[in-house]
Formats: structure tokens, C-alpha cells, sequence
């Protein structure tokens, strides 16, 4: 069959994207009862939703912020990074987890991944280490936790914070552990194609009062009392005690998340099964690799980043990545290692080849389509194209 990129007709004809939301009428209803409430902001869907987060992730303590953004730059304030430090962390992941450290004028020092994952090797960030490493950053990428127990040892020996990017992994467990409760901070994203959304939307879980404390506080200007508190004892006075910032989420954006959280199981357990059956579908084709998961972890599959075999051409993904797109299937490349986006090249200057493994990694990634609502129809389509588009470019059946 003719590739659409040639003119031939394509698997699809609508564009399936690469994550979507889903959600229901409750959804949607929980929404509007807090719109016709008193509190459409700070009000009581804040702690309701803090509480029912913390317990289904197993942490002491949930702190909502207005994304992940956001909560990622709260923790590294409350982790006391500031002028001087430097954060190890990784270059394969969205710009955000970098840049945060830059909001706090300190230096991200990025180290390579290891192979299998594409998550920190501890052995790497060894290597960067200094007097001036504050703390590490951690990404569970894909949904994949990182090597957290080795990142929590290096940092009892020399004193740092670990805080967790699990943006992609709300639902990942680690030898036994949910993630959310094994970093001394971890960071979720309620960003629409995250596992939960709230539309823009974050959140800390920590097993520390001392850091939640300051992170409730660093989310609502350096306050130590929220509005609706200071109601409800009949006070206004209230001190500024540090500079912080307005990060809150409102009441609208927490019934959302609320009224989803009961469903992530199952939202979770989708993902696995259609993660496992590109796995049984997709395994045996030649010029492709499939991730891996170890097995002491269990993903929560927010990518599908499959690895393109480049040969000797290089250019290979990027003919494949066209030709997925023709036929109607929204792939997506996840990610340029954050240093080599312009910013940080006109910044810190050219550092090509600073991280080989995630270099390489970049050059050959394709996310697949993955998100809980797709329909096994969209599984069969990704996987029919995904067909296609390789005997076409790897086994010369035409
Ligand atoms: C989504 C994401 C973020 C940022 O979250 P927002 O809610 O969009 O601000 C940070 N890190 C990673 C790895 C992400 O995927």
C-alpha cells in the first residue's frame, strides 16, 4: 500500500493526537456546583482535593500549585536552592524542570541518562557533583521512575534534596512504593495530557511539615494565613514573611481533579494495556525498539517513546516521523535535550555532545499515541501505520 506521505490513502483521515483528556458529565457538573458556590478560589475544594492526592500517592502531605511549573519552582525554593547552587538533573525532559533552577539565578548542571530508561544515571550525576549541588532533579520519563533509591543514598552522603519531577508518572510504583512517596519532594503536572488534569495545575507531595509549610506559604506571596482561614478565625491581620509568589489553584481546578482522582486506577491500568499491546504488536518489527520497563517498577505509561534504528543516514526518524504524521497519527518527539534549545546555547554556549546516550536517544524518538481514552480502533491504528510506514522504509516491501 502506498504511504500517504507519497499520495496513498491513509490509515486515518482525522488526526489522533498524541494525549488527550477525558473527561465525564460529574466531572463537569463538580465543576459548576463550585462556580455557584461562595469560594470559587481558596476555598474548601483545596483541602479536599490536597487530602484524597496525598492519600492515594501514600505522602504525609499534598501542596496544590497553579501547574507544575509552578510547583516545580516552589520546591526548588523550599529546597533552599538559590545565586551560587547548582541542581543535577536531566537533560531529557521539558524545558520547565530545567528552568526553574535558572528562576532561582542558580545552575542546572545536566547528566546523561542511562540506556534502558532514559532516566538519571546516578552514576553520572556522581560525576557532576560539587560543593555548590544543592539538590538533584530527577524525571520519571515516560512515566518510568528514575533510579530513585541510588539518587536518595547519593543524597544522604553529600546532603542534598531529592525532588522528583513525576510529571509524566502519577501512578508509577517503585519497588513497592508509590511515586509521590519517596522523594523528599515530588512534583505531578495536571497539565490536559497528564494522567489528571485540572486544565493548568500542579502539586507537591512531601512527607516534610517544614516543607509543606513553606510551600503553602511560597504559593500564596510569603502569607502565613489563606483568606478563607482568616475568615473562619474573624482575623485580618496576616504577616508577609518571605517573598513568594501567587501560585495558587483555584477551587474550579481542584473539584476537577477531585471529582477524576477516583478513576486514575483504572485511567492508569488503560495505558498499561495499550502499552502492552504496542509491545506484543510491534516487537517483532525490524528498525524499531521498544521501551523497557525494569522490574522492580511499574510505569504509568504517560509516553510511548519507541527508538527509530538510524543505520548510517540519520535521517531516518525524521522521514518516519513525516510519514506517521501523513497517515494520521499524531506522533510527537519527546525530547530535545534541554541544553540544546537556543536559549541555553545562547546562554551557556554550545555543549553538543555534553550528554551522549540522551543525544543519541533524541536523534532516534518517536512518542506513539497514548493516552486512557483512546479506543482500541485508535490502538490498531497506530499500529497498522506504525506497520506500514516501517516495511516501507525497512524492509523494502513497497
Ligand atoms: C508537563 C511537564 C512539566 C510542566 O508541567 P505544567 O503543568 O505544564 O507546568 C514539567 N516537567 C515535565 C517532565 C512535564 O512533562
Amino acid at each position: 500500500m502506498a504511504l500517504a506521505l507519497f499520495g496513498g490513502e491513509p490509515v486515518r483521515t482525522t488526526l489522533l493526537p498524541y494525549g488527550h483528556q477525558s473527561l465525564t458529565e460529574d466531572d463537569l457538573q463538580a465543576v459548576l456546583d463550585v462556580l455557584r458556590s461562595d469560594w470559587i478560589t481558596t476555598g474548601p475544594k483545596i483541602d479536599e482535593f490536597e487530602e484524597a492526592f496525598a492519600s492515594d500517592v501514600g505522602a504525609k502531605h499534598a501542596v496544590s500549585f497553579s501547574s507544575g511549573t509552578a510547583a516545580l519552582h516552589g520546591a526548588v525554593v523550599a529546597a533552599g536552592v538559590g545565586r551560587g547552587h547548582e541542581v543535577i538533573t536531566t537533560p531529557l525532559t521539558f524545558c520547565a524542570t530545567a528552568n526553574v533552577v535558572l528562576h532561582q539565578q542558580a545552575t542546572p548542571r545536566f547528566a546523561d541518562v542511562t540506556r534502558d530508561t532514559l532516566t538519571l544515571d546516578p552514576s553520572e550525576v556522581e560525576r557532576h557533583l560539587s560543593s555548590d549541588t544543592k539538590a538533584i532533579l530527577p524525571v520519571d520519563y515516560a512515566g518510568h521512575p528514575a533510579d530513585l533509591d541510588e539518587l536518595l543514598s547519593l543524597s544522604e552522603r553529600h546532603g542534598l534534596v531529592v525532588i522528583e519531577d513525576a510529571a509524566h508518572a502519577l501512578g508509577a510504583r517503585y519497588r513497592g512504593q508509590s511515586v509521590g512517596s519517596v522523594s523528599h519532594m515530588t512534583v505531578f503536572s495536571f497539565h490536559p495530557v497528564k494522567h489528571l488534569t485540572t486544565g493548568e495545575g500542579g502539586m507537591v507531595t512531601t512527607d516534610s511539615d517544614a516543607y509543606a509549610q513553606q510551600l503553602r506559604s511560597l504559593r500564596n506571596h510569603g502569607i502565613d494565613l489563606d483568606a478563607r482561614a482568616r475568615q473562619t478565625t474573624g482575623q485580618w491581620y496576616y504577616e508577609m514573611t518571605e517573598l513568594g509568589y501567587n501560585y495558587r489553584l483555584t477551587d474550579m481546578a481542584c473539584a476537577l481533579g477531585l471529582s477524576q482522582l477516583p478513576r486514575l486506577k483504572r485511567n492508569v491500568q488503560r495505558r498499561r494495556d495499550i502499552a502492552q499491546h504496542y509491545t506484543d504488536k510491534l516487537g517483532a518489527m525490524d528498525g524499531v525498539s521498544l521501551p523497557s520497563v525494569r522490574s522492580d517498577s511499574e510505569s504509568s505509561w504517560h509516553l510511548y517513546p519507541v527508538r527509530i534504528d538510524q543505520g548510517h543516514t540519520n535521517s531516518k526518524r525524521g522521514e518516519i516521523f513525516q510519514a506517521l504524521r501523513a497517515e494520521g497519527i499524531g506522533v510527537n518527539v519527546h525530547y530535545i535535550p534541554v541544553y540544546l534549545h537556543p536559549y541555553y546555547r545562547n546562554r551557556f554556549g554550545d555543549r553538543a555532545g555534553l550528554c551522549p546516550v540522551a543525544e543519541k536517544a533524541y536523534s532516534e524518538l518517536i512518542s506513539l499515541p497514548m493516552f486512557h481514552g483512546m479506543m482500541d480502533s485508535d490502538v490498531d491504528d497506530v499500529v497498522e501505520a506504525v506497520d506500514k510506514v516501517l516495511s516501507y522504509f525497512f524492509t523494502g516491501i513497497r
